[in-house]
């Protein structure tokens, strides 16, 4: 049995129920089958064995008094994966879905985004099975200073620097932040997508969606061709799809449809983004509201129907495996030119095949949704520089940032005999670098 193999075999059976640890790290360790058999160096030193093993999995309760008094206890966790190119660094996800094998998968995929950004910055993910849905602003920051209570002992500017993710925006990381700072006495970066007033930066709230939109821009430009005019899908209505929206549009394409997980909307005339704004970010309310709000609009509840819509770009923003075999088949039917992915994991590995059977542009998340990192990266070093740069300077930077990742994943994957396949150029690029910074740092 070869190496790979021998690896993803053991690891199911050491993680047993994992399903989404094992999806992940079966997508990445099959592409790099190259360059392992370059490199038996690798096997010798168990080298996989270790990349797919977390240097640390810190598991702990989170408990908390809701508004009537009543005491909850929910699961915390912090999955510190790898740091050989640099501290552990990945978001935290507020979601009920939340569990050791979905905040593992983030993780490893985590460790090659990171790597692919260029920035000097390890892999991690954390979370919890709390739902901030509903909740009155007390709670959600009784329960933030409940979780920080333990995870900041395991954290630090220089350690792990934890985000946000799903369920996690400005209103949290705000809550952790102030915990954090008043158990330890100390005012650092331990945590990005700070607000502007308290070390944050500027473009971090677009930098994800904005980089997105990058990126395959740079595709489009690569095949003689641009946004303007072409039909695109968003799934979620999100950080990240909002600003996807945004961006898109303001490069002249036309977003038609959008969802959150109640349902979808479909506005032939365009997605008005001011108005899904003001239902998401200010009324907190459902996206369902858009079809009352703005005639032609269609609602319809059931989420997977949004890639029946023919489009020329599909985006998938909201979360994982929200494109399966049967809606790839159906996008591949209607036309469907290019998918980039806004969200982690959002097509599941028969997606992949499909897409990328079929001559679809496929770039996936680790490359494609980089940019949030990138950017929250960028707000680490402005932290330790104690320096405030403007909009147009990290934008700008994203944007150079966006382009190198595409230029890299290109250049590995023609390298390896895989032109045009991002995943194969993805992982190989990501994952050279920690390679090598492994090996290098012998065995640990
Ligand atoms: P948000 O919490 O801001 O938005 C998530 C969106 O996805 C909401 O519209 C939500 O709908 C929808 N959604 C969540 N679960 C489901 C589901 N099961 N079915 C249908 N819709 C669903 O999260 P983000 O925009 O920050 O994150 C979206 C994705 O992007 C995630 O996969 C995240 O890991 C990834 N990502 C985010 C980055 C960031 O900077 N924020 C960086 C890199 C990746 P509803 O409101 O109804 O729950």
């Amino acid at each position: 049995m070869k190496y790979v193999e021998k690896v993803l075999k053991n690891l199911k059976k050491q993680n047993p129920r994992e399903a989404e640890f094992h999806q992940a790290a079966t997508e990445i360790l099959t592409s790099l089958s190259p360059v392992i058999e370059k490199h038996p160096e690798y096997e010798a030193a168990a080298l996989l064995e270790r990349f797919v093993e977390p240097e640390r999995v810190v598991m702990f309760r989170v408990p908390w008094v809701d508004d009537k008094g009543k005491v909850h206890v929910n699961k915390g966790y912090r999955v510190q994966f790898n740091s050989a190119i640099g501290p552990y660094k990945g978001g935290l996800r507020f979601h009920p879905s939340v569990n050791l094998s979905i905040i593992k998968f983030l993780g490893l995929e985590q460790i090659l985004k990171n790597s692919l950004t260029g920035l000097p910055i390890g892999g991690g993910k954390g979370g919890s099975d709390f739902d901030p849905k509903g909740k009155s602003d007390r709670e959600i920051m009784a329960f933030c200073q409940s979780f920080m209570t333990e995870l900041y002992r395991h954290i630090g500017a220089d350690t792990d620097v934890p985000a946000g993710d799903i369920g996690v925006g400005a209103r949290e990381i705000g809550y952790l932040f102030g915990q954090y700072k008043r158990i330890r006495n100390e005012h650092v970066g331990v945590l990005t997508g700070r607000g502007i007033s308290y070390g944050g930066s500027l473009a971090r709230k677009e930098a994800t969606g904005y980089g997105l939109i990058y990126i395959t821009e740079q595709a489009l430009k690569a095949r003689g061709d641009s946004l303007k005019n072409k039909t695109v899908i968003i799934s979620g209505s999100g950080n990240v799809a909002i600003y996807a929206c945004e961006k898109a549009q303001s490069l002249g394409a036309k977003v038609v449809a959008m969802y959150d997980s109640k349902g979808y909307v479909y506005d032939p005339d365009g997605i008005k983004l001011d108005i899904v704004k003001q239902i998401k970010e200010v009324e907190g309310a459902r996206i369902k509201e858009y079809a009352a709000r703005v005639s032609g609009a269609e609602f319809n509840p059931d989420c997977r129907k949004i890639w029946t819509i023919p489009c020329d770009i599909a985006m998938p923003c909201a979360t994982q495996n929200e494109i399966d075999e049967q809606s790839a088949e159906i996008l591949v039917k209607n036309g469907v030119k290019y998918v980039a992915e806004g969200a982690n994991m959002p097509s599941t590995l028969e997606a992949i095949n499909v897409f990328i059977s079929n001559g679809v542009v496929f770039l996936p998340a680790k490359a494609a949704n980089a940019g949030g990192v990138a950017t929250s990266a960028l707000e680490m070093a402005q932290s330790s520089g104690r320096m405030f740069w403007s909009f147009e300077e990290v934008d700008a930077k994203l944007k150079t940032i966006m382009t190198d990742i595409y230029n890299n994943i290109d250049k590995a994957a023609k390298e390896y005999g895989f032109e045009g396949n991002y995943v194969m150029g993805a992982n190989i690029a990501g994952f050279i670098k920690v390679a090598e910074a492994m090996m290098a740092q012998g065995i640990v």
